[in-house]
């Protein structure tokens, strides 16, 4: 009979999560041959079929807010006003790249990591954009709370490849998330950026002040995410802060 009934439990759970990450990381290394979003056997964790079906968000696009522009002006960001410079994504949050950012994030297949990674650095070299040239890269951070329960931070690995990849410094720990947050995806969106609003703290001052910043996440929806972590950086004398994400509702 156990003493502590919670304290085993919990380190049950614990130890079980561990085995079964352990698991998931060698059958991903042992049989990669399968697309990770349609099954199929092939090479690549995210076939050559899938991602042409990525829905890419080309120019002419917001220069605010990163939405494509339909009939010259953007009728996303009207009205609304943004701590950031710029955001941009790579493609729409639907389809093939959300079912691979949810295999990444919530099925937790970290392989997928250079793969997305890959996608946002061929975005930035075909832009050519100079403000990515001279940027550190900040990604954004997650709770603690939520770094245990998924083992990683998936922007934290897509500024890691685009850092390895560019050559550019990497700020892993300029930024710290000091309140869990509910997923914003969950939320109305009229509740979305009052459960973002001071969640962020610059932990470096020195490391962000007076640097043009690239803020990396997987996720654009509002940007009121986006625009809280911008808040904290702006404050602590960031130059210019663009936001670049893999996916972006539209
Ligand atoms: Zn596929
Ligand atoms: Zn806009």
């Amino acid at each position: 009979m156990p003493e502590f009934p919670f304290i085993s439990i919990s380190y049950r759970r614990r130890a079980l999560r561990l085995v079964r990450d352990i698991w998931c990381g060698l059958l991903d290394l042992v049989y990669p041959p399968k697309c990770l979003v349609c099954g199929k056997m092939q090479p690549k964790y995210l076939c050559d079929a899938c991602v042409e079906q990525i829905v890419y968000i080309d120019p002419p696009i917001c220069r605010r807010c990163g939405a494509p522009l339909t009939e010259g002006r953007c009728l996303e960001c009207a009205g609304a006003e943004f701590e950031f410079n710029s955001a941009e994504s790579v493609g729409v949050y639907e389809g093939v790249l959300r079912e691979a950012i949810h295999q990444f994030k919530y099925s937790r297949h970290r392989v997928l990591g250079p793969v997305l990674g890959g996608l946002l650095v061929e975005h930035m070299r075909s832009r050519g954009d100079l403000k990515y040239r001279a940027a550190s890269i900040v990604p954004v951070p997650i709770h603690k709370s939520r770094l245990r329960m998924r083992g990683f931070n998936q922007s934290e690995m897509l500024a890691e490849h685009i850092g390895k990849s560019l050559s550019l410094p990497v700020l892993r720990d300029a930024l710290l998330r000091s309140k869990p947050t509910r997923a914003q995806v969950d939320l109305p969106v009229e509740v979305r950026k009052e459960n973002v609003h001071g969640v962020f703290q610059v932990k470096r001052r020195d490391a962000v002040s007076g640097r043009i910043l690239l803020l990396i996440d997987d996720v654009y929806t509002t940007g009121s995410t986006a625009d809280s972590a911008a808040r904290a950086l702006r404050a602590a004398g960031a130059e210019e802060i663009h936001v670049l994400t893999l996916a972006r509702s539209v």
